[in-house]
């Protein structure tokens, strides 16, 4: 049973459509920074560039993994919502606190059980990663010579 007011929970279908298309958009974004993916870098044979791929391509796929992850947990929270069966503790059954539904909407615990399963994947918000975003193509040194 749902005991959450309506206008919360379009608040919380709200912000969880906002995350799926950002962590979407993220997906993309990494797979298209996976090094392997880059035709120019890897038919480039000099020494030292394989290593460097290999390991974009490995940080790419952990990326994108932990990404596709928690489009996994988004898409779980929208489908509860769907079915009526959003904000329910899976393992009391109880209502999960309104506030913190607000603050992390895909949890599927109460604060009671997720102190108990303290071993749950957080929701880890760095993006770090910070691969050179040049396009393979240098400026041929054409300075602008600035006049005063
Ligand atoms: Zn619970």
């Amino acid at each position: 049973m749902l005991n959450l007011p309506r206008k919360t929970l379009i608040r919380i279908k709200n912000l969880l459509q906002r995350q799926q298309r950002e962590v979407e958009e993220n997906i993309e974004k990494v797979e298209k920074d996976d090094p392997t993916k880059d035709i120019a870098l890897a038919e480039s044979s000099e020494p030292g560039t394989e290593s460097w791929i290999a390991e974009g391509h490995a940080k790419a796929i952990a990326i994108a993994n932990e990404l596709k992850n928690a489009a996994g947990n988004i898409k779980l929270a929208l489908s509860k919502i769907r079915q009526g069966k959003y904000g329910v503790c899976e393992k009391c059954g109880k209502n999960i606190e309104h506030q913190r539904l607000l603050i992390i909407p895909t949890t599927r615990y109460c604060m009671a059980c997720s102190k108990i399963k303290h071993k749950q994947s957080l929701p880890s918000g760095d993006g770090k990663q910070s691969l050179p975003s040049n396009n393979g193509k240098q400026n041929s040194s054409a300075n602008n010579l600035n006049h005063r």
